[in-house]
């Protein structure tokens, strides 16, 4: 029914047969007050029902008689066909029958002709009307409810997103429910805020609604409540924030109603309108409500759950462990990605097949035992190590954890690490544990408290030879105190020594830090520390030597030229008596400096040897005369030698002087007499000796040894016995030079000396000299020196040193031979050329300035003229020399020379 508007006029249907009673009716119409009407009357009732089921008219009158028809009929038939207008049946008197009959047809109302007026008229007609529009209203309503609940219904069935779907509610609302805006929150009770999911409406969202905290705003206190609020029309009271909002757009009113399921919220629905809300929206909204929070419920689990089985399979995908099923028939069932990740067979191509298949060949039976067990409910799990075949034919080591799987069906279920790496570490350890396990020094291993925790064989052997109580006994005290600073400060420590038993071990700590305990690395270092003080000790000498050996030179020269000038003089035959004495003085004390010089040469090894090869067991037999008186009648000489002559190379001069030295120490060791031992050995030098003297090698050696039961020496003095001019004797008695000289003679012999001594008890000299396998040459004659004679022959001297130059040219020139001199050798050279070679001996010094050495110069001139007879002369001249001295050809004078000896050596070179 269209709905009429205040001014207009009712349309009024009047059906009536009877044109009277049409008039009358009018008539009544007319006479109602305010009211306007718009009559409209059909007499024939066939064309009155097609007027009625029109619906044009506002109310119908139909009269009860109609000739043959009767109202009711109409009213009933009208209603069949669709007329919604109310109609009020009209009678001429009053029957109850009537009455009811028309009631019961759906007749508005039922008015009595004769008894009507215009009052009563106007009000049945305003009733019927009133009556008529309330109902349909009521029916739109109830329609646009229906419309509503289907529409929100429909969206949540859909198969979409929860925001897709409140979406479409929130829709749903503003459509049905006349709201400008509707939005749908849900509530998430972890965070304890409001999340706006929809906001669907014609005016725009307010700012800083979309969420809010449940603690401090009320909509959330609203909501925790569970009661519905309308604010309506006034919204000053209106929780929402934005009041500025609520301005602009002239909301009026709010409607909220949560989405609670057993009390507990989860979410909230509130519109907001322009206009108010009618009283009945918070019921409209309640008919959804639920629905809807079924929907946020249903739709939040399906989340949680699809989120927990993606969670799941991501775990299962990328786990390094295989995890897998096998049925009861030994076949795999399921294998995640690790299984291609380990053995490189694909899921796919394994899924079925055995596992047996698997296994290393080696391992089948055995590890199928184990499986088979747990398969067959055995056994509640089996953990076990074997070998799995991977694609590339190689093995990989894996850790197979296994359990029934759960359920009644067989079967197992389990996970497979891939332990070769682990393995590999295994193997390695083993390995490298075997490395303390042999080392042949001693390896401990102390824990962060000190306490040992491991040493090893060397180490408990090291313990066992020092005599010590306790293995930890051969570390040094402070070795606990070491390992902790060591572990603190992540350093390790280096060469820390303790001696035990006259032996040094020297210990390097290393912190392993990753096990709180310290490696100890120790080694037994006396024999490297002995051969490095006797090295240092040979080296020092060494410089000294050369210190000596420089002075000793050059006093050398000086000496010469005293001595040799006094002997002249004392040689003259017109010399004052009174001379002759302190002359004869001179030239003494000239000779026992050049001793003491020859013997500082000795020791720097510059003194030059002329070796020949020697039996030392003759030697001694020859001296040992000499050495009784030497020693005296208080002191036993007991000599005893190899039955063999004990050859060696070497100077016999030298050697008479290394025993005479020794002599001569142990006399003065026993001033209350005692026993002197001097014996040979011969001796097989091996490695195990040789390593421990820095002089030793291996070979055959003579070992001549003197002891002596003397006062022996301290230690002290021993490490200093070499030393030249080192001497505890007092002043006047010793030189300090004798075992100098010793020490350079044994090793220009290329010998080495030891010494062993005690206090109170004696000492022993040992002299080691390499056997020669040359044979014994004969013997050096030792005739009485002849009477030196002169001679007429030309002799060229070439001595760079102007004084001793002149020297040996007045001595020549004193036994009648002329002298050509030169002070180098190219000099010489030119002497010879102006000479025309016609010289008979070449006399030069060895070391000579402008380049060319005395050697040089002879080898020239005998290249000129082959007999020529040379003399080489040098203060020292072994290093220059070498062996060649000991060559027939070659004649050596030492300087300094007595006159008479460079006469003699003249005359027997020319006479050669
Ligand atoms: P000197 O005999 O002139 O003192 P040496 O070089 O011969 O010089 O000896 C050096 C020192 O070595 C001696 O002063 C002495 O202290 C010590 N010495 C050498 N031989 C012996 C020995 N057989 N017994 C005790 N001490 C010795
Ligand atoms: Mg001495």
């Amino acid at each position: 029914m269209q709905s009429p508007t205040h001014n207009e006029p009712l349309k009024v249907l009047l059906i009536e047969d009877d044109e009277d009673d049409f008039i009358l009716t009018k008539s009544l119409f007319s006479e109602i007050q305010g009211g306007r009407f718009q009559l409209e009357w059909v007499k024939n009732p066939a064309a009155g029902l097609e007027a009625l089921v029109l619906n044009q008219h506002d109310i119908c009158l139909v009269d009860y008689r109609l000739g043959a028809q009767t109202g009711v009929e109409v009213l009933r038939a009208a209603l069949e066909r669709g007329c919604t207008s109310p109609i009020i049946l009209l009678t001429g008197q009053g029957e109850h029958e009537i009455d009811l009959e028309a009631m019961q047809a759906g007749a508005a109302d039922y008015l009595i002709k004769s008894r009507l007026d215009a009052c009563s008229l106007e009000r049945s007609i305003r009733y019927a009307v009133g009556r008529q529009r309330a109902a349909a209203a009521a029916a739109a309503d109830q329609a646009r409810l229906a419309a509503f609940g289907a529409e929100v219904g429909l969206a949540l069935t859909r198969r979409d997103s929860l925001d897709a779907i409140l979406h479409r509610c929130a829709a749903a609302m503003s459509n049905y429910l006349q709201a400008e805006l509707s939005r749908i929150w849900t509530f998430d009770p972890e965070a304890g805020l409001l999340q706006l999911q929809a906001s669907v409406g014609t005016i725009t969202d307010p700012d800083g609604y979309p969420q809010c905290n449940s603690r401090t705003t009320s909509p959330p206190d609203l909501i925790a409540e569970g009661k519905p609020f309308l604010f309506n029309p006034a919204l000053k009271e209106t929780p929402v924030a934005d009041r500025d909002w609520v301005k602009r757009e002239g909301i009026v009113a709010c409607a909220g109603y949560p989405l609670m399921l057993e009390e507990r919220p989860v979410g909230l629905m509130v519109i907001y309108s322009s206009q108010p809300f009618a009283p009945t929206v918070l019921q409209e909204m309640s008919s959804v409500a639920n629905g809807i929070a079924l929907c946020v419920e249903r739709k939040r689990s399906e989340e949680a759950l699809g989120a927990s089985e993606v969670r799941y399979r991501s775990v299962v995908e990328s786990i390094k462990e295989v995890i897998f099923q096998v049925n009861d028939a030994g076949q795999w069932t399921f294998l995640n990605p690790a299984w291609t990740e380990i053995t490189g067979f694909k899921i796919k191509e394994s899924l079925g097949k055995s596992f047996v298949d698997y296994v290393h060949p080696e391992d089948r039976e055995r590890h199928c035992e184990v499986f088979q067990e747990v398969i067959q409910r055995g056994k509640s799990f089996c953990r076990d190590e074997t070998r799995f075949i991977a694609s590339d034919g190689t093995f990989r080591w894996v850790e197979v954890y296994a359990q029934p799987t759960l359920g009644t069906d067989l079967g197992t279920s389990g996970t497979i690490t891939d332990i070769t790496e682990r393995k590999r570490a295994e193997a390695e350890i083993r390995k490298l544990a075997a490395f303390p396990r042999f080392n042949p020094d001693p390896v401990l291993e102390l824990a962060s408290d000190g306490t040992l925790t491991y040493l090893n064989q060397a180490a408990s052997e090291m313990a066992l030879s020092l005599t010590v109580a306790d293995a930890a006994a051969i570390l040094p005290p402070c070795a606990s105190a070491t390992a902790q600073e060591c572990l603190r400060t992540g350093q390790s420590r280096l060469r820390q020594e303790i001696c035990i038993n006259e032996r040094t071990l020297s210990w390097s700590f290393f912190p392993i830090l990753a096990n709180h305990v310290v490696h100890c690395y120790g080694q037994d270092v006396t024999d490297r520390l002995n051969l490095e003080a006797q090295l240092l000790h040979a080296q020092r000498l060494e410089s000294v030597g050369q210190l000596a050996a420089g002075v000793a030179h050059d006093f050398n020269n000086i000496l010469t030229i005293i001595q040799g000038h006094a002997d002249r003089l004392l040689g003259m035959a017109d010399l004052d008596p009174r001379a002759g004495d302190p002359l004869k003085q001179v030239s003494d004390a000239a000779s026992r400096a050049a001793g003491l010089t020859r013997q500082l040469l000795m020791f720097s090894r510059k003194q030059v040897m002329q070796p020949r090869v020697l039996d030392i067991n003759g030697l001694l037999r020859d001296l040992s005369k000499m050495l009784h008186r030497l020693l005296g009648d208080d002191i036993a000489l007991e000599c005893s030698c190899t039955p063999e002559p004990a050859f060696i190379e070497g100077d016999a001069g030298m050697i008479e002087q290394v025993i005479m030295n020794f002599s001569v120490n142990a006399r003065d060791a026993m001033p209350k007499g005692g026993r002197l031992l001097v014996a040979t050995k011969t001796v097989q030098v091996g490695d195990a000796y040789a390593q421990q003297h820095p002089d030793a090698r291996p070979g055959q050696f003579i070992c001549l040894s003197v002891a002596d039961s003397g006062c022996g020496m301290d230690r002290e003095t021993l490490n200093r016995i070499y030393e030249p001019f080192f001497t505890t004797k007092p002043v006047g008695k010793g030189t300090g030079l004798g075992l100098a000289t010793v020490y350079g003679i044994v090793k220009q012999h290329q010998g080495w000396l030891e010494v062993t001594s005690e206090i109170g008890v004696g000492t022993t000299f040992k002299v080691y000299l390499p056997v020669t396998t040359k044979t014994a040459e004969v013997v050096v004659e030792k005739a009485a020196p002849p009477a030196v004679k002169g001679g007429r022959e030309t002799i060229l001297l070439v001595e760079d040193e102007p004084v001793l130059r002149e020297l040996a040219q007045m001595i020549l020139k004193d036994y009648a031979y002329e002298v050509l001199e030169a002070c180098s050798g190219v000099d010489a050279l030119k002497v010879w050329e102006k000479r025309g070679g016609n010289i008979d001996l070449l006399l030069t010094d060895m070391v000579m300035p402008e380049g060319m050495t005395g050697r040089e110069l002879a080898d020239e001139l005998r290249s000129r003229k082959p007999d020529l007879k040379v003399i080489y002369t040098s203060g020292y001249s072994a290093d220059i020399m070498g062996r060649d001295m000991g060559r027939r050809d070659t004649v050596f004078l030492q300087k300094p020379y007595p006159p008479p000896k460079l006469a003699e050596m003249v005359r027997a070179c020319l006479d050669k």
